[in-house]
């Protein structure tokens, strides 16, 4: 498992990570260098056999999340981005602040790119298993249509809803944003809207675009139609890589690293199932204890109580550069700190 820290790498490097905030490329390329220095230091030092077992289902033991019918109304989001920037979405994504001494870390999920009626029904049997609500944002042009597979993902849908999971757009058609028209993109977003409404009665209130880019436009168009644009901080490439055990070990790693975070995974890949069993239980075994809170811990929360914490405790950074210098010279500072196994 020496090996792990150069697949991660080598993972983490595709990501494009260079592509935050439509950085100057010495910038993306001194900000890669922090991350990947770090994390390939974090998972050196993190012990690859700890992934526990568990002879049948482990105890479900996560704190329920907000009730579904309560996610719009009864304590409306706060608005963190109305401008819809993506250098402070990717900034949010990093979540809440957390002062030394605070344990407390917080992860949401979300999935893309989905439904899925092979595979989505696993990842919504595994999520209830931990009691746990996640965000879907799902592609449009599934959902359209009169033949059986198109009714099959309409219902797959509703499951997402009647399961208290949010659902968010992310287009009709899975296009690039930034390589579109203004007319193509508006049509994007707003087609991608109609269908998720036609099916689920409300209209979505969370937007992640495609591949995580958007241009001035797009940032116009979700200011003006009030879009929460939703990016992420930890993600395995599971549309490429089809070794569960790797993706785990790249995720722990991030969410080791990063203290939480929101986590981009597909709910359309086997591989994506198998490694979110694995993931849960990993975190349901390290979940975060108020009786001992400086003892770092997991919390998986939904997305509304993900970005109501990130309202009351910002991180103190005025942009992703800025905290991942920070975070990686404390990291670096522990880690040298820290007994070798
Ligand atoms: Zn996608």
């Amino acid at each position: 498992m020496r090996g792990l820290p150069r697949v991660t790498l080598a993972a983490l490097t595709a990501l494009g990570i260079g592509s935050w905030l439509g950085l100057g490329q010495p910038d993306q390329t001194r900000l890669k260098e922090l991350v990947f220095k770090a994390r390939d230091a974090v998972n050196e030092a993190t012990s690859p056999t700890a992934t526990p077992t568990a002879n049948g289902d482990p105890v479900m033991d996560f704190a329920p999340s907000v009730a579904p019918e309560t996610l719009d109304t009864a304590r409306p989001w706060p608005r963190l981005n109305p401008e819809a920037s993506a250098k402070r979405a990717w900034l949010l994504a990093e979540g809440p602040y957390h002062p030394p001494g605070d344990g407390e870390r917080l992860v949401t999920l979300t999935f893309d790119d989905g439904p899925f009626p092979e595979t989505t029904p696993s990842v919504l049997r595994l999520l209830a298993r931990y009691n746990i609500h996640a965000t879907f944002f799902v592609l449009g042009r599934y959902l359209d249509g009169d033949d059986d597979r198109s009714k099959a993902t309409r219902d797959v849908l509703r499951q997402i809803v009647s399961s208290g999971h949010l659902v968010g757009n992310h287009t009709h058609d899975h296009h690039l944003l930034t390589q579109l028209g203004h007319g193509e993109t508006l049509a994007q977003i707003e087609e991608g809207a109609a269908s998720i409404t036609k099916v689920i009665g409300k209209e979505p209130i969370v937007f992640r675009p495609p591949y995580g880019q958007v241009d001035v436009f797009t940032m116009q168009v979700l200011k003006e139609k009030q879009l929460e644009l939703v990016l992420w901080n930890i993600e395995a490439e599971d549309m490429k890589n089809d070794d569960p055990v790797a993706m785990f070990q790249s995720i722990r790693g991030q969410l080791e690293y990063s203290g939480g975070g929101i986590v981009l995974l597909h709910d359309i890949r086997p591989s994506t199932v198998v490694m979110l069993g694995k993931l849960l239980e990993w975190m349901s075994l390290r979940k975060f204890d108020p009786a001992h809170k400086e003892k770092p811990g997991f919390r998986v929360v939904d997305l509304p109580a993900y970005i109501r914490a990130t309202a009351e405790s910002p991180q103190p950074f005025s942009d992703r550069i800025e905290l991942e210098r920070k975070r990686s010279a404390q990291h670096q500072a522990g880690i040298t700190r820290r007994p070798r196994r």
